[in-house]
């Protein structure tokens, strides 16, 4: 099983890992480069989906 989060912004950030730490990694650092949104991990682990 695999874990990804896409951008909910108008952007085309994309990610997907089988480590879920490693997509919230990503995607608190994306959201604060591009968005400059401070993410909680729990706000990051919110995000994340399940894909096969
Ligand atoms: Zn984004």
């Amino acid at each position: 099983m695999a874990y990804q989060v896409e951008c909910s912004q108008d952007d085309e950030f994309m990610i997907k890992s089988e480590d879920e730490h490693e997509v919230i990694e990503h995607v608190k650092e994306h959201a604060h480069e591009k968005h400059d949104m401070d993410l909680s991990d729990d706000d990051a682990r919110d995000m994340v989906q399940e894909a096969s």
